[in-house]
């Protein structure tokens, strides 16, 4: 009977699974994750959980049930330390196991500061994982001074659910603006207002330049002199792909895992799929950090490995929610030349159109699901509405379509 081996029980790997069932694989089915807990939704960790909204088991991706139900041999707390691709094994701290076809869905970890910089000072955090959480929240009281490095959403959610709980929250951007690597300046003008009018000081163009303390920090030292008492850090400096196994293993990377069009890697007997994968798309490769690519790229991986011959095609979208604020991201706006503004119908609502001459590559909608909906349908069909027509509130939006 056929083995299919999944590393990394995340978000990825527990969609692959259970799309195999779901797709009658009979086979054996060995899903692998170095974290206690079964696999989890990360958004909420930064977001509704983080600020003590959620409970765990809504964590959960699927009841703990489902794994051995479905015939899933769910080993979590074990970490992978290798891959033979000649011999078709995976090595565990304990054991080595053989498979058939493996898939690799190891996520990504984030940056963390240097240590020569305080980054290895107590108090200074991530936001990736639970336990990462666990560390973290009983900082979060109110009245306490937090510094937040880096301006992209994680640093930007954390912001949001420190002001809400009545910390004093200073985050700090080296780049000229909040979200530059991600988004038009349209769009880090509407968050920077957001959260300006939630007290938070927002510093752009400013580095950390070390954070203070002997064991634990206790201030931070900015790039242009300033110093701030600091009682705890949260680092949102962005992530790297998890190749390392891969590397070791000998495969092609290329920004993460390579993989062709269908989720293979340079091995045709492993896959990839996830944050850790990077794949074509139109005429370029990227790699997307988010959970409706994780869980689209493992199903089409999953079918697959089952002989579909199908190629990934990404529909890219994302979210992110700050205070009362849902911003839904359809497309990619790489390389766009100007940007559209539409305003919304209510208050703190409105959508920003990227183009690329007379072509529509993405839309920032905030608070305004029916921009979002629309320009995701417009992109994903290919079709481009006029510009002055979007930027025209009376008119309405179905009509582009
Ligand atoms: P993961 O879910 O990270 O799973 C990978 C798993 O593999 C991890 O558990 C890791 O520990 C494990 N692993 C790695 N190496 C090994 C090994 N050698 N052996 C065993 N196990 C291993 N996306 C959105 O679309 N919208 C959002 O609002 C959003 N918010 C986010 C907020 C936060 C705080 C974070 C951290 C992420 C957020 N994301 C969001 C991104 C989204 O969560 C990720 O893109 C998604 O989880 C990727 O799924 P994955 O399976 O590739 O990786």
């Amino acid at each position: 009977m056929a083995h299919i081996v999944v590393i990394g029980a995340g978000q990825a790997g527990s969609s692959l699974c259970a799309k195999l069932r779901n797709l009658s694989f009979e086979g054996e089915i060995t899903l692998i994750g170095n974290e206690p807990s079964p696999p989890y939704q990360r958004p909420p960790l930064s977001k509704a959980y983080l600020l003590g909204e959620m409970e765990l088991e809504r964590l959960y991706l699927r009841p703990e049930s489902f794994y051995a139900d479905n015939g899933i041999a769910l080993r979590t707390g074990t970490h992978v330390q290798s891959i033979d691709p000649v011999a078709k094994t995976v090595t565990t701290e304990g054991e080595t196991l053989s498979y058939d076809m493996l898939a690799l869905c190891t996520g990504s970890t984030p940056r963390r500061l240097p240590d020569a910089i305080g980054g290895a000072l107590d108090g200074v955090h991530v936001v990736r994982t639970l336990a990462d959480v666990g560390a973290m929240a009983p900082e979060f009281t109110e009245g306490k001074n937090v510094l937040i490095v880096g301006g992209g959403y994680i640093g930007l959610e954390a912001a949001a659910v420190a002001a809400k709980k009545g910390l004093k929250v200073t985050l700090v951007e080296m780049a000229d603006r909040i979200l530059q690597r991600v988004a038009a300046p349209e769009t880090s003008d509407y968050f920077r207002a957001l959260h300006t009018g939630h007290g938070v000081n927002i510093l752009e163009g400013v580095g950390l330049d070390r954070l203070i303390g002997d064991t634990r920090v206790t201030g931070a030292k900015l790039s242009d002199g300033t110093e701030l008492m600091v009682d705890f850090v949260i680092v949102g400096v962005g992530v790297a792909p998890g190749s390392e196994l891969a590397k070791a293993a000998g495969l092609t990377l290329d920004n993460g895992i390579k993989t062709d069009a269908q989720g293979r890697t340079s091995d045709p007997n492993i896959w990839a799929a996830g944050d850790c994968a990077s794949f074509p798309y139109r005429d370029t490769r990227i790699r997307l950090e988010s959970v409706p690519n994780a869980i689209d790229q493992a199903e089409c991986i999953a079918e697959n490995m089952m002989g579909a011959g199908k190629d990934y095609v990404a529909k890219p979208w994302f979210w992110s929610d700050q205070y009362d604020v849902k911003l839904q991201i359809a497309g990619l706006n790489a390389g766009y030349d100007r940007v559209i503004t539409r305003p919304g119908d209510k208050e703190n609502s409105s959508s920003f159109w990227y183009y690329t001459g007379n072509t529509l590559l993405a839309v920032d909608a905030m608070n305004d699901p029916r921009a979002y909906m629309i320009g995701k349908r417009l992109i994903e069909g290919g079709k481009s509405p006029d510009p002055a027509a979007v930027a025209d509130p009376s008119v309405d939006l179905k009509s582009l379509m």
